[in-house]
């Protein structure tokens, strides 16, 4: 257990923060070795994995943090086709992709270069390019820290939405993950549905792409439209693309032809939250330090000196003026602590 815990390495926002109490859970031991302890009861509390998709308000969190740090990737199973791979919730979510797509084994592609670690990955149904974590997700272990308990989820408990989970929603902060079991494909026909991946792969008159083809197209569109967090302080998108009703989204289709629509279900249709922001003269603005990035307005970043408070006025400055302008309500995908 660590007193006073400087937070500034564990926040992709380059925040100044400290923790009063921290706390690295290298196994299971550790961790059942902390809730068992004095400052675990009596403090509130946190779990961190690389901090890429938090967002802390103070400088000082009166609490302890739970750094996840355990490691490991272990092949259970193996047969035909499909490869059941099990990997700890402190391993860099990036390299594990890297690591899979370098033994051929298809079906996390996509989903490269996202930061952050294994663990978090559950909490929001990781997705990018047209692919989610729920599309090769078997199970997770994790310990429930009401019971004190180790549980098992399926893919169906988890309640896996879009960017949502149990564990974002009804779950949240319940249960530390330590681990998540993936169901990947040695054969497998990358999904290169999304616009952008199919665009440059016909640009370098790639026809029959393999999964290191995509994973390479889908790190050099990050590279080009995302700022690199070690350098321009962000936590990705800010906010989630609103789901919005059919006549919700005709009304404003009238006003503006060239929003565009992806129906989501019988009744709704997901919108770009980067257009509204971008529409309601957002994009690189910024009020001090706390900005919208200018090549993607879903992006709020540090450009040095902001504190959490910036940011979070910032966003919601935003969020009441894309409400004022077209009446949609932006939900944050960054988790305020
Ligand atoms: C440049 C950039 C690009 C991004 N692109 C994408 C993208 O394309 N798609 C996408 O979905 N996200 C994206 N993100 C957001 C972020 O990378 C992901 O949400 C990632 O999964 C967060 O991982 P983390 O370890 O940093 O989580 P943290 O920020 O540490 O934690 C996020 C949440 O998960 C909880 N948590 C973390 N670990 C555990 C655990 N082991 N058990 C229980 N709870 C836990 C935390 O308490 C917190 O509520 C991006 C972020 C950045 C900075």
């Amino acid at each position: 257990m660590i007193r006073n815990y400087p937070l500034t390495g564990h926040n992709s926002f380059g925040l100044d923060v400290m923790a009063a109490w921290a706390c690295k859970i290298f196994d299971i031991r550790d961790l059942e070795k902390i809730i068992q302890s004095s400052v675990f009861t009596d403090e509130k509390h946190i779990i961190l994995g690389g901090g890429s998709n938090c967002l802390f308000l103070d400088d000082y969190f009166e609490g302890l943090v739970l750094l996840i740090k355990n490691k490991g990737i272990t092949i259970v199973e193996e047969s035909g086709n499909s490869v059941i791979v099990s990997v700890a919730a402190g391993e860099n979510w990036s390299d594990f992709v890297d690591s899979m797509v370098d033994r051929g084994y298809g079906g996390l592609e996509n989903l490269s270069l996202i930061p952050g670690k294994v663990g978090a990955a559950p909490i929001q149904n990781i997705g990018a390019y047209g692919v989610e974590l729920m599309d090769v997700f078997i199970g997770l272990q994790a310990l429930d820290l009401h019971t004190r308990e180790l549980v098992n989820f399926n893919r169906e408990a988890c309640e896996f939405g879009y960017r949502s989970s149990l564990f974002k929603t009804s779950d949240k902060d319940r249960y530390v993950i330590l681990s998540i079991d993936v169901m990947l494909h040695k054969n497998h026909t990358p999904n290169i549905s999304y616009g952008s991946v199919a665009k440059a792969l016909q640009q370098k008159g790639i026809t029959k792409p393999g999964i290191s083809d995509v994973a390479q197209i889908v790190k050099e569109i990050r590279q080009a439209k995302l700022p690199d967090p070690a350098v321009l302080g962000n936590a990705g998108s800010f906010f989630k693309n609103p789901l919005v009703h059919n006549l919700v989204f005709q009304n404003l289709k009238n006003d503006y032809p060239e929003l565009r629509g992806y129906p989501e279900s019988y009744e709704t249709t997901k919108i770009s939250a980067a257009w509204l922001i971008e529409k309601a003269g957002w994009k690189g603005k910024r009020i001090g330090d706390a900005g919208v990035h200018t090549k993607q307005a879903l992006v709020l970043v540090n450009h040095g000196k902001a504190n959490g408070r910036d940011i979070y006025s910032l966003a919601m400055e935003i969020q009441q003026d894309v409400k004022n302008k077209f009446g949609v309500v932006l939900e944050p995908e960054v988790n305020f602590i």
